[in-house]
């Protein structure tokens, strides 16, 4: 049997979502900007797409503009605030982020090379303040008030809804009320989250939103970024065809896809209910089969697909590179194929992090297949364990 447990990191694309594709590659092909009835055909489907995501997060469709995925949609915004900042206001730009150090790295590295420390000139330079993360993987909210109460010239807060590695669910209501309150612009990376948590960018106070097709059983390459408004943003790309914001010509098939991947989502509420008591089976099986098992990130508000322990003098390369029916990671598959220490555990002060392993469950994970991985790793981990002692 093979296992597959890294849904976190991608998802196979559903059978349902692949079919609505199919169209759009050959017979509907169309370019869904040309004015002939061919691409109206392109565009009505673009169009419909665009309703479908909207509809998830509770936004207008004009509010919805596609990306080739979550690292675009997050460059998009926060460069594109601070260009615009730089571009208006000539001697300041006035601009400074507040986000914390567990977020993806299409975040961090993103206001990285904004902020101090990157090569921009001085005065154009964005501040960059990070708030603390809690050794349960929960965000101290009440750091990031004070810095808020601060009244900085222009706040841009980007927090995660849901975290990658622990799955800890942020309380973005609290953050959206706070950020609304001292002027903030709230921008919220909802990649993993989509689906799994309620999100309704109107009632969450929600400015920019990140969403990406290939963690929600849609087609890799595509994602969307919602914006409340383009107003204080400068687009990175010049070129044309999309809108203001995106350019180039629309990945129709993609888009299709996603908007199909989202309507399933929309329908789909038990879904979650089911992984959930999958994960919670899994985690009662290690830890009867397990000694020296520790649980990452708090159990209360996290991802109903998301697992993740560190155990007792087992590194996880024996877990993730030495089982070949057995797919589960380490920290994010972002980092490349080496196995480099979790940015995220290193945020939580996790004891043994080169120790860390994530689950992510997902829309075809089984009992059968969970009761065996969990007999399988506690091989592993006997086998790993008797070499030592030997
Ligand atoms: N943000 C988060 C929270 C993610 O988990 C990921 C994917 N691991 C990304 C951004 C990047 O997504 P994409 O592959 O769509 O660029």
């Amino acid at each position: 049997m093979k296992v597959y447990l890294d849904y976190h990191s991608t998802t196979p694309c559903d059978q349902l979502v692949l079919n609505d594709m199919a169209h759009y590659f050959y017979d509907q092909f169309a370019n869904p900007s040309s004015p002939h009835d061919f691409g109206q055909h392109a565009r009505d489907a673009v169009e419909k797409a665009r309703e479908r995501v909207a509809k998830l997060i509770n936004a207008e469709p004009e509010q919805i503009y596609f990306t080739s995925g979550a690292t675009e949609s997050n460059n998009i915004v926060l460069k594109g605030l601070w260009l615009k900042r730089i571009t208006s206001y000539s001697s300041y730009a006035g601009i400074t982020f507040i986000t914390e150090p567990a977020e993806h790295n299409s975040v961090l590295r993103c206001i990285e090379s904004m902020s101090s420390g990157s090569k921009v000139c001085h005065e154009n330079r964005a501040g960059a303040h990070y708030i603390r993360i809690k050794g349960d993987g929960n965000l101290d909210i009440d750091q990031l008030e004070e810095l808020l109460a601060r009244q900085f010239t222009f706040p841009v807060v980007s927090i995660m809804a849901a975290n990658n590695e622990v799955g800890t669910i942020h309380d973005i209501a609290r953050i959206g009320r706070a950020c609304k309150r001292n002027g903030a612009y709230f921008h919220c990376d909802a990649t993993q989250a989509l689906g799994k948590v309620p999100l309704d960018v109107k009632e969450l106070d929600i400015d920019a939103l990140t969403m990406s097709s290939h963690k929600i059983y849609g087609p890799k390459g595509v994602g969307a970024l919602y914006l409340k408004s383009t107003d204080l943003i400068t687009p990175l790309f010049d070129g044309g065809y999309q809108n203001t914001i995106t350019s180039g010509t629309i990945n129709v098939p993609g888009v299709v896809g996603f908007g199909r991947a989202c309507k399933i989502l929309t329908y789909n509420q038990d879904e979650n209910k089911r992984i959930e008591g999958l994960r919670d089976l899994l985690l009662s099986l290690l830890k009867q089969k397990i000694k020296g098992l520790h649980i990452n990130g708090t159990m209360e508000n996290r991802l109903p697909n998301n697992l993740n322990i560190c155990i007792d003098d087992v590194p996880s390369e024996a877990i993730i590179v030495g089982m070949d029916d057995i797919s589960v990671s380490g920290g994010s598959a972002c980092k490349g194929s080496g196995l480099k220490t979790s940015h995220v555990l290193e945020a939580m002060r996790v004891e043994h992090p080169e120790t860390a392993i994530r689950f992510g469950l997902g829309r075809w994970t089984t009992e059968e297949e969970i009761r065996y991985a969990a007999d399988r790793i506690s091989e592993v981990v006997s086998e790993v364990r008797n070499a030592k002692d030997s």
